[in-house]
């Protein structure tokens, strides 16, 4: 029987755990925090996932949560006027064909750890470094790094053709409450774009006392809304969070008249650097240890795709595990099989990337012309489940002003 070794216990890690398990393969998944220490400590991520990669879960027979966790039914996009403070210069909405869900993952990863161990697998708790990497690559056929944003993924080289910037691109927090208003007639990922500030979005959500509400903000470097740093009680944490929405916002200000904070543990605020990394490490010893998802590929969270791409890329890894038999999982599989799920990420970099410079001419046009073209409004809120639909009409002026002319015509 092979035996796989994965470190880190986050959406990629876990579900192609439970995903080899189910095929019969020996797997140890090594991490650096047991379930408990997950479920009591402090929110890591908005995590909503849209449809494609749900069914990657629901595949695996692991969507406990499908029936409780409330549903995202579609997007809605707003641009504050910079000319007229409190008014809307656009806004529109439209539904998912399939919902998207978010489960917080204090919620979501002990319980599939707890069910890794009661499926057979072996779960071992410790702090992963070179010397036990070292250690599982000689006990193992392949291994595999999942830690996500640890500072252990730093030992993969920066891929600089792939990599566009070299600093953060926005300060990041994350509000988890009770209390909010919800929206009618459909529920939503209700995305803000403030010009010169930065993005603001809110969504409901599963999280470890029931269904809430995330808040999620997205401020430019230097701008008012990077404002998070001398801010250290939860109670100040969600004050500053009032205080942007009813500052630059006053139609979501409206949703939170009656806003708690879900726990002590419900915020959450920093910043990094998007990078692509090469996927194979060498070991001091000559053995490899290949990467995965955000180890490998870390976008901002701006188009909420990272956990989409977990799931995405554990599904690539699985079949490509799979069809690899008894054959050695050498470098040159690991390669092909990075570039099979960088042909799909790709598409999800570049377009994240493009929402975090000023948008150019195009892009505004097109936003804008949603508002009064529904089947636009539509392809755009769908292409949000596989952003290679983004291509190439998002990214090419003449193309785009082709893709408006059709979806108006699609209108009439
Ligand atoms: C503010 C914010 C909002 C987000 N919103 C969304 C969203 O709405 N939708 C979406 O799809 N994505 C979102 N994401 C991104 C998403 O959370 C991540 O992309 C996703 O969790 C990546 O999964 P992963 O398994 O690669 O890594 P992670 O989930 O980060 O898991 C890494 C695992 O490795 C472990 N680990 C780390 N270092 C070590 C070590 N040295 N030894 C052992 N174990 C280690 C960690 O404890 C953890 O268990 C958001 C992220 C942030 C920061």
């Amino acid at each position: 029987m092979r035996r796989i070794a994965i470190v880190g216990a986050g959406q990629a890690g876990l579900q192609l755990a439970l995903g080899l398990l189910a095929k019969g393969y020996q797997v140890t998944l090594t991490t650096n925090r047991t379930g408990e220490e997950i479920r009591n400590g402090k929110v890591m991520s908005s995590q909503c996932m849209f449809n494609t990669a749900l069914q990657t879960e629901r595949d695996l027979g692991i969507n406990f949560w499908e029936n409780e966790c409330p549903a995202v039914e579609g997007i809605g996009l707003c641009v504050p006027d910079p000319q007229q403070p409190g008014e809307k210069l656009f806004n529109w909405s439209a539904r998912l064909e399939r919902y998207a869900q978010s489960v917080d993952q204090r919620v979501k990863m002990p319980v599939w750890m707890d069910t890794f161990v009661k499926r057979g697998g072996e779960l071992v708790i410790k702090d992963v470094g070179l010397a036990e990497l070292e250690e599982l690559a000689a006990s193992h056929d392949l291994v595999l790094l999942a830690a996500g944003k640890g500072e252990i993924v730093n030992l993969f080289a920066r891929d600089t053709e792939r990599t566009q910037f070299s600093t953060p691109q926005r300060a990041l927090a994350l509000t988890y409450v009770k209390g909010m208003t919800p929206v009618s007639p459909f529920s939503r990922v209700a995305f803000n774009l403030i010009p010169g500030v930065g993005e603001y979005f809110v969504f409901p959500s599963l999280t470890t006392s029931g269904p809430c509400e995330i808040m999620v903000f997205e401020g430019i470097p230097g701008g008012p809304m990077d404002c998070w740093q001398n801010i250290k009680t939860p109670e100040e944490h969600l004050r500053k969070s009032l205080e942007i929405v009813r500052q630059y916002l006053p139609w979501e200000a409206e949703r939170c008249q009656n806003l708690t904070l879900t726990d002590d543990n419900g915020f959450l605020s920093g910043r990094f650097t998007p990078m692509v990394r090469r996927p194979v490490m060498t070991l001091p010893s000559g053995r490899e240890v290949f990467g995965m998802a955000d180890a490998l590929v870390v976008n901002d969270p701006i188009t909420g795709q990272g956990s989409n791409n977990a799931a995405k890329c554990s599904k690539v890894y699985l079949q490509a595990i799979l069809a690899q038999g008894d054959q050695p999982f050498n470098r040159l599989w690991m390669e092909q099989t990075f570039e099979q799920y960088w042909s799909y990420a790709r598409h999800v970099v570049s377009w994240t990337n493009s929402m975090l410079t000023p948008p150019p001419a195009h892009l505004l046009e097109l936003l804008g012309a949603a508002s009064q073209i529904p089947p636009l409004a539509a392809a755009i809120t769908n292409a949000f489940d596989d952003p290679r639909q983004f291509a190439p009409w998002w990214f090419d002026a003449e193309q785009c002003r082709t893709f408006i002319q059709k979806m108006s015509q699609q209108a009439a």
